[in-house]
């Protein structure tokens, strides 16, 4: 409050929300990464304690203790790395060398890994992709993408269940969708799921190598392709998620979109 002429006084309002709301998550990001660091360390340090007194250990043991410490750096490893890709995702310019990217081709590829994920479990995975389909864009974004989703239904859903991948043209668009028969997510799980470390089951996720961070990085990569992702699941019968892309960046067979059109979509 300040005085305003001779007998009046001015009072100055500042709306912060949206600062504190910033500082919030800033505060709970670095607390997330702390936790998700300590956890591994504190397994590897206890390790490493036990093999001080390394005369007392059988080989065997000595294996185990060196298995489990190396599991433990490969989740900080994860982690990091996914760290990194989201922060170079938040802080890079607008997309730019934009290439016509082959999703067909690419998908049949994706395809190949989730099944060698799926491994023992023999998840029946099928493609249906249109030939021709393109999508401008950075192919090694995209890919990231795409295969966080494939590889998702593959750690989330049960040994041998069906998991349709589907690559179409929309009305608007193109869409790229994965449909599996898992146990799906509860509704009020669904708006969380972007969220940075967010899990449904967080023992489940790690079990299966999880960072939590997937989806964020999913979710970026499709801004960045002015494209959103639609999350659609019921509990006992499966998920779909799909990412829905605007025709401006859809290429089918000899037609190509107006470039133009694109720079009027992006985001500044
Ligand atoms: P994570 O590394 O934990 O898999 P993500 O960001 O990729 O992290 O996913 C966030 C959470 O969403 C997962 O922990 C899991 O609980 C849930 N989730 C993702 N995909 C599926 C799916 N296809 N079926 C069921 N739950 C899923």
């Amino acid at each position: 409050v300040i005085p305003f002429g001779s007998s009046q006084k001015l009072m100055i309002g500042r709306d912060v929300t949206q600062l504190s709301n910033l500082e919030k998550m800033r505060r709970d990001f670095v607390a997330n990464i702390s936790h998700e660091l300590r956890t591994p360390l504190t397994v590897v340090t206890g390790y490493i304690e036990t093999l001080q007194d390394i005369s007392s250990l059988s080989e065997k043991d000595l294996k185990k203790h060196l298995a489990a410490m190396h599991d433990q750096a490969v989740r900080m490893q994860r982690l990091v790395d996914d760290l990194l890709t989201l922060s170079k995702l938040e802080t890079a310019p607008p997309l730019r060398h934009e290439t016509a990217v082959d999703i067909p081709a690419m998908l049949a590829g994706l395809k190949e890994t989730a099944e060698l994920l799926s491994g023992e479990r023999r998840h029946r995975i099928t493609l249906e992709a249109t030939p021709g389909l393109r999508l401008l864009g950075n192919e090694e974004e995209l890919r990231s993408a795409l295969s966080n989703l494939i590889n998702n239904a593959v750690r989330y859903t049960p040994a041998q269940t069906q998991i349709r991948v589907v690559w179409q043209a929309t009305d608007d668009g193109a869409r790229f969708a994965v449909i599996d028969s898992g146990e799906g997510i509860a509704p009020h799980h669904i708006p969380h799921l972007t969220d940075r470390f967010y899990r449904v089951d967080s023992a489940r996720s790690r079990a299966t190598g999880g960072t939590g961070l997937g989806l964020s990085i999913v979710k970026h990569i499709l801004l960045r392709h002015n494209a959103r992702l639609v999350i659609e699941s019921e509990l006992g019968k499966g998920s779909t998620f799909s990412c829905m892309f605007p025709a401006a960046r859809v290429l089918t067979n000899g037609a190509a979109p107006a470039l133009r059109a694109i720079s009027a979509i992006s985001p500044p």
